[in-house]
């Protein structure tokens, strides 16, 4: 076995000019989400390479998604190396957020300058696929048996939601219980970082309804525009306090988002302040709320509590009618702590980067919600190169050595959970 880990280092070393070739290449493709531009040359560029590793490819369009258009479709690609029983899964979008203004390079250049590869996506997450395609690489090379299958996956839309890429490889059964033993999202939480799962999410609208009027005479309407102001002083001062004081125990960073949190996403109410106005007093005000909740918490609580918030601003303005309508609903979600994923992971990290592996969680969410709610599989965590916080900023970048090093981790936790 240590024979076998000191080839496979050795391997990935002799790999890395074709490692961060492979990964500068993805990063030339602009894969901007939205709209999903670029999809089908990526996956295509995934799938030639993979195939020319010996596996057996499979380029997946999204067929019954709504995204999922002649313009822009939604091709996702599986390769795969076979064995017998579930397979260990590594699995990572390729879609990027949009560049940006701030940049000092070019966005879409893939360039290595000092030792970074720079561009929208190296470190979210193209480094960490290309990292993915190594380390199963590296292994074949080397020539270690491996019992069961090795997956590598390469997904759209994760950016918005990943309902055409993960969500939808859930759905086929790509992912399921039977077929996979564990999945690694290659997502940038650093060389030494073990993510094991995020917060939930309550993405809400509410819209408050009021009565028109003149506006030199507004005592004769109901301001939509007044009352929807009752609760953002509500959510300001009242559920804003509460929940700065929950804390969870899962290991979220950065540290401020232990706490459970809300944001007011966007307002709209009234006239259209950039039109010729008229006098009139508004009789409809629409507000976006991103609730950020905390395992502990539960969604049922947190819909409560916000459905109790909305009838008290209700009841100081009774001639307002007030709606909720969910958005989106994400439940948090956290690996068990004795996975063989985490034990793997957490052994390679101490081998190969020489410090104790840390536990994190992240404050918003990421793919692993569809492998644990629609596959089943609760043996997923995320383990890839680079640095969260560099992710959708101007110059983001992947350090080489980062690369490297999350390779052979990889790859030693991939022969480990694989045997
Ligand atoms: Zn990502």
């Amino acid at each position: 076995m240590s024979i076998a880990i000191d080839r496979i280092v050795a391997e990935v070393d002799r790999a890395a000019d074709e490692i961060v070739d492979f990964a500068s290449r993805l990063v030339r493709i602009a894969t901007v989400n939205p709209p999903g531009d670029e999809y089908e040359t990526c996956a295509n560029l995934i799938g030639d390479q993979l195939r020319a590793h010996g596996a057996d490819v499979q380029l997946l369009p999204a067929i019954g998604r709504f995204e999922h258009t002649p313009e822009h479709p939604r091709i996702n690609v599986v390769g795969r190396f076979d064995g017998r029983g579930p397979a260990v899964h590594l699995s990572g979008h390729f879609d990027v957020v949009p560049a940006g203004q701030g940049w000092t390079r070019d966005p879409f250049g893939g360039h290595v300058v000092d030792g970074r590869l720079y561009g929208r996506g190296a470190c979210d997450m193209k480094a960490g696929l290309a990292a993915a395609v190594f380390a199963a690489e590296a292994i074949r090379r080397v020539g270690v048996a491996h019992a069961a299958p090795i997956e590598i996956s390469g997904t759209v839309d994760e950016e918005s939601g990943g309902f055409a890429g993960v969500a939808w490889l859930a759905e086929n059964r790509w992912l399921s219980r039977e077929r996979t033993r564990a999945v690694i999202i290659p997502e940038p939480f650093g060389v030494d970082r073990v993510c094991v799962g995020h917060r939930g999410v309550y993405w809400f609208e509410v819209v408050a309804e009021g009565r028109t009027a003149h506006g030199s005479m507004p005592y004769l309407g109901v301001s939509a525009i007044d009352g929807m102001s009752h609760l953002l002083d509500l959510v300001r001062d009242e559920l804003g306090p509460a929940l700065a004081g929950r804390v969870t125990t899962m290991p979220v960073v950065p540290e401020g988002s232990r706490h459970a949190t809300i944001n007011t996403n966007g307002i709209d109410g009234g006239q259209p302040v950039d039109a010729a106005p008229s006098p009139c007093v508004a009789d409809r005000c629409r507000a976006v709320f991103d609730r950020r909740f905390l395992m502990e918490e539960g969604l049922d609580r947190t819909r409560a509590e916000i459905a109790a918030l909305v009838a008290k601003a209700q009841s100081r303005m009774p001639d307002v009618r007030f709606s909720i309508e969910d958005r989106m609903v994400v439940e948090p979600t956290r690996t068990p702590e004795d996975a063989p994923v985490i034990g793997a992971l957490a052994a390679a990290i101490a081998r190969i980067v020489g410090r104790p592996a840390s536990m994190v969680a992240s404050p918003g969410t990421y793919d692993q919600k569809h492998v644990a709610r629609i596959a089943g599989v609760p043996q997923c965590v995320a383990y890839g190169p680079g640095e969260l916080a560099l992710a959708h900023q101007p110059d983001e970048y992947c350090a080489v050595t980062d690369i490297v090093m999350a390779t052979k981790v990889l790859a030693l936790a991939v022969m480990s959970l694989a045997e």
